[in-house]
């Protein structure tokens, strides 16, 4: 007997120890059968797990096979060899079944992931390099071989990961962006809004935003029952600070008017507005008569001690002041009006003096 031949029946005679009858003295083995019993032994060791035939029932097959070999019984050695063959053959055509099944169905679970990235994919500008990576995993997918679709498959899903990383930091790049310039856009128009309510010189509410004010508050305390009072101010002989200083003086002197009327009316409920050229009104809310009156009384003493020095003039002036508190059911024209009226009386008893409606009260602070 040859040696590997010797030698590997050695090898299966130890392996299976437990079966005491199979002796190389028993019978001699010739080469082929050796052989045969070389590949059985490889097959053996190699099945393949399939659900229909388990690996334990082959092995089993194989083993009862091979001792018929070993046994070198004549009667059932053509049998054996017969049953080997068939055996071989039909597990072949399994493992061939078995492994074209297994690569189908990772070719569709590639397939499925291809046509699911499609719309994520042409949805964006991708980049060139995932355009091509993923067209080569097209074509390996229409292709059969195992080999390229596992190499492009890798390489695919490699850059596929990589540019939804990058995609996700673009993300979160535009969003940064975009919320600067939203918060730039809100920040200009709440100013665009704000100075389309503002006067342009004095930066006092304009009249437009002084009639829908005060509309507003009348409502509102007309609602709760709380006090209001409207102030309305007239620069006294302000024609003549034009004449005697010029125009952009006479413009100096409205704004320093606003900003020492601001100072007085600097309470979160007063609301001051320039309401002709020399003309001012102040809605003040939740605000009774005597509250009002010391509070105009402040601001005409504010403004009378005030010295504006332009071009080595030294420029005083005074106000005239009408205040009128809401009557109940009044409406914003008659509390303008009574307004107006207390301040064309203050005009008309000397000027730099407060009238207040209704209570016939004229005062004058000096
Ligand atoms: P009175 O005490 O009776 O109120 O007298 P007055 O001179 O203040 O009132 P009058 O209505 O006679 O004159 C107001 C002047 O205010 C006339 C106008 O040229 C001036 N004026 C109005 N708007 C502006 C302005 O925006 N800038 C300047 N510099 N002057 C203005
Ligand atoms: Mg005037
Ligand atoms: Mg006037």
């Amino acid at each position: 007997m040859k040696r590997w031949v010797k030698k590997f029946i050695d090898q299966f005679e130890t392996e299976g120890s437990n079966r005491q009858e199979y002796t190389t003295e028993q019978k001699e083995i010739n080469e082929e059968q050796a052989t045969v019993l070389f590949v059985m032994d490889t097959l053996s060791k190699y099945l393949l797990d399939f659900e229909s035939y388990p690996t334990r029932k082959a092995r089993g097959q194989i083993d009862e096979m091979a001792q018929e070999i070993i046994k070198q019984n004549p009667q059932t050695l053509e049998k054996a060899f017969f049953r080997f063959r068939q055996f071989y053959s039909s597990y072949r055509v399994n493992e061939y079944t078995y492994i074209q099944k297994t690569f189908d169905d990772f070719r569709n679970i590639i397939w499925d992931f291809v046509e699911q990235l499609h719309g994520d994919y042409e949805a964006d500008a991708c980049e060139a390099e995932l355009k091509q990576h993923f067209n080569d995993l097209k074509e390996a997918v229409e292709a059969n071989s195992i080999d390229d679709l596992k190499s492009t498959s890798r390489q695919f899903i490699d850059t596929y990961i990589e540019y939804q990383f990058n995609k996700d930091k673009r993300k979160s790049e535009n969003i940064r962006v975009f919320q600067k310039n939203l918060k730039t856009i809100k920040k200009q128009l709440n100013e665009a809004q704000l100075s389309m309510r503002l006067d342009h010189l004095t930066k006092a509410y304009n009249r437009k935003s002084f009639d829908e004010h005060i509309q507003k508050h009348m409502q509102l305390s007309q609602v709760s029952g709380d006090p209001a009072c409207l102030v309305m101010l007239d620069i006294d002989h302000f024609k003549k600070v034009n004449d005697n200083y010029g125009h952009q003086t006479g413009d100096a002197i409205l704004i320093e008017c606003v900003k020492l009327l601001k100072e007085s009316f600097g309470r979160d409920q007063d609301f001051v507005a320039r309401v002709g050229g020399e003309e001012f009104a102040v809605v003040m809310s939740d605000t009774n008569v005597s509250a009002a009156i010391d509070i105009v009384e402040a601001a005409m003493d504010k403004i009378r001690e005030t010295v504006y020095v332009e071009d080595n003039h030294k420029i005083q002036f005074t106000i005239s002041v009408g205040i009128a508190q809401l009557k109940k059911n009044e409406n914003v024209d008659e509390w303008l009006k009574r307004a107006d009226e207390a301040l064309y009386h203050s005009k008309n008893t000397g000027r730099d003096r407060y009238t207040v409606s209704g209570a016939e009260k004229i005062g004058k602070v000096s």
